[in-house]
């Protein structure tokens, strides 16, 4: 089947067309960068409005560079949540009037679920069940992915996600929006021993995850004076990934069966956090999965694929589909920990 997918659930405005076949007929992304960047991080009403401005050209494209129509499409699938519900909202009524304009099925994807299953669309070996580190702006999570649909959360942050750990540090070091891939860069140009820096959680019998103790270590390092800003950089990111490897290795002991050790998300384009990870699944005899770096961060083949999946396994949705702010993979282990965790 084809699908046409589109994602507006943070500061990416996307849309692509995907087959079940995993083939990426077109991809587009408008990112919004500089819309933001003044404010230091992503500003709701200015996100959804510039959604609302780009989108329906971004489909246009798509499928004018596929030389094809609406009414080629199977089925049309978009990000329903979680995310911020004005731009979430832009994505999702754009798709139920395409959906009812051309008569086609609506699949309403859970972003979350995107990042999940995006590994499998660059790697076709890839087989349930699987182990999920979901390292992203938001989230931080191990996931025990048994199918579509089917999600076991083992982990969670208690605190901050990891990929707002990286932009809050970029930004308490000045080093700029969007903060991720500017640490990454300044920390080329740093020593990862020159800060001590904390470790939370590390070696914790507890599975879960904790970053904001690292970023406070950040501010009181970055006040103390003494530390070039790439040192502190590095130092910041080596602590980021040994709390992952040490949280994840913890949880592969208990993710019997898993094939292999998959990482998804913004935070998997770092180059540190891939290497790591990579080593670790090679300790425990695993193969290591991670998607290439544009399929890492957001876009809308990932949430053509996750709908390309549901449809294929009928799971489509209506036109009344809510937009939600919050929506668990796994709402049981949600319900267990109580919001927020
Ligand atoms: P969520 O998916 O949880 O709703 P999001 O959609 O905003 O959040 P993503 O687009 O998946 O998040 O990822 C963005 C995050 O990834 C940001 O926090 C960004 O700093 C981080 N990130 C992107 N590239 C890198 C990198 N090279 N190194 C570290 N972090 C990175
Ligand atoms: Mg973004
Ligand atoms: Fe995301």
């Amino acid at each position: 089947s084809l699908i046409l997918g589109i994602e507006s659930s943070c500061d990416e405005t996307a849309a692509a067309l995907v087959t079940s076949g995993r083939e990426i007929l077109a991809h587009k992304l408008a990112g919004q960068e500089s819309a933001h960047r003044p404010y230091g991080g992503v500003v709701p009403e200015i996100a959804a409005r510039a959604h609302i401005e780009i989108l329906p050209a971004l489909i246009e494209q798509v499928l004018a560079e596929a030389r094809l129509s609406l009414g080629d499409v199977d089925a049309i699938a978009a990000t329903a949540g979680p995310g911020l519900v004005g731009g979430v909202m832009v994505g999702l009524v754009t798709a139920k009037g395409l959906a009812l304009a051309a008569d086609k099925p609506l699949v309403a994807v859970n972003h979350l679920e995107g990042h999940a299953l995006s590994p499998m669309l660059s790697q076709p070996d890839l087989a349930f069940p699987y182990l999920l580190l979901l390292v992203s702006g938001g989230h931080c999570q191990l996931l025990f992915v048994e199918g579509v649909g089917r999600y076991r959360r083992l982990a969670t942050t208690i605190d901050d996600a990891a990929g707002e750990a990286f932009d809050k540090t970029a930004k308490l070091l000045g080093l700029g929006f969007p903060g991720g891939p500017a640490v990454e860069q300044a920390a080329r140009a740093g020593d990862p021993k020159a800060v001590p820096l904390p470790r939370p959680l590390l070696g914790s019998s507890d599975p879960h995850f904790s970053f904001a103790g690292l970023k406070s270590a950040v501010l009181r390092a970055r006040d103390a004076g003494l530390y070039r800003p790439e040192d502190i950089a590095a130092s910041f990111q080596q602590a980021a990934v040994d709390c992952l490897v040490d949280r994840t290795g913890r949880a592969l002991a208990a993710a019997v069966g898993a094939t292999a050790l998959v990482v998804a998300g913004g935070v998997a384009a770092n180059q540190a956090v891939r290497g790591a990870l990579a080593q670790l699944a090679a300790d425990h005899g695993l193969p290591f999965v991670a998607p290439p770096l544009w399929l890492c961060t957001d876009n809308a083949a990932m949430i053509a694929w996750a709908g390309a999946l549901r449809f294929e396994a009928g799971m489509v949705d209506g036109l009344d589909a809510p937009a939600r702010a919050r929506w668990p993979l796994d709402p049981e282990a949600e319900k267990a920990r109580g919001a927020g965790v």
